[in-house]
């Protein structure tokens, strides 16, 4: 069984990296980005979550030799086959204009002839892959389910936060303060099960 000491996160953003780190330091890893050791970010050519962050963290291992965690979340609307999904940051454009991606939606529901929108189900989804060097892999996905909202409501957050309303809760996680949304949301639900198998290896 291999000790897990270094970590690489495969991502240049440096907010995702920063959260990450924040996650995994209980656990004393020394945690290091793609940029930091010079590694580009591959083209997301996967069709799912989980592909996705595989490619991710397979070109970040076989590049630094270390072992990598990589990250890949969207909205899915099953009204819209699943869509956004893993398009979604594309949908917001090269401006990343989350207002495109809201009208679209809200067009592409109207031309299925929904009635109301607001009782469209969406969910959440994070997959987070965790890859060694020599190719031994694990995938965690966590999810959080919910309706969506229009018109978009609350500053918070980010992406697709205004349009999503958790189940349980009657405001968007763009309302929610962000310790409450870090508790519930896909990401935690995903590195929860992370953490419980890093607890395995300790
Ligand atoms: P990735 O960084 O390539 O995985 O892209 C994820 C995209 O999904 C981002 O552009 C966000 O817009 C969207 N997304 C993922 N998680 C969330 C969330 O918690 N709230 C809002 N949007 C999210």
């Amino acid at each position: 069984m291999q000790i897990i000491s270094k970590i690489v996160i495969a991502s240049h953003n440096a907010g995702k990296v920063r959260e990450i780190g924040e996650l995994l330091a209980p656990f004393g890893f020394d945690v290091v980005s793609a940029a930091q050791v010079d590694i580009d970010e591959p083209e997301e050519t996967g069709l799912t979550f989980a592909e996705n962050a595989l490619l991710k963290a397979r070109n970040s291992s076989e590049k630094s030799n270390l072992i990598a965690l990589a990250d890949d979340s969207g909205m899915a609307i099953p009204a819209l086959g699943g869509a956004p999904g893993i398009y979604s940051a594309r949908w917001a454009g090269e401006n990343k204009d989350f207002s495109v991606a809201f009208s679209r939606i809200e067009k592409e529901l109207k031309e299925k002839n929904i009635e109301d929108i607001n009782t469209t189900r969406a969910s959440f989804i994070c997959s987070l892959c965790l890859y060694f060097p020599g190719g031994e892999n694990h995938i965690f996905e966590g999810r959080i389910d919910g309706t969506l909202q229009f018109p978009p409501q609350g500053e918070k957050g980010f992406g697709y936060d205004p349009i999503f309303i958790p189940d349980g809760y009657d405001i968007t996680f763009a309302q929610m303060d962000h310790d409450k949304k870090q508790l519930i949301s896909h990401r935690a639900r995903a590195f929860k099960k992370l953490v419980e198998f890093l607890e395995s290896r300790k």
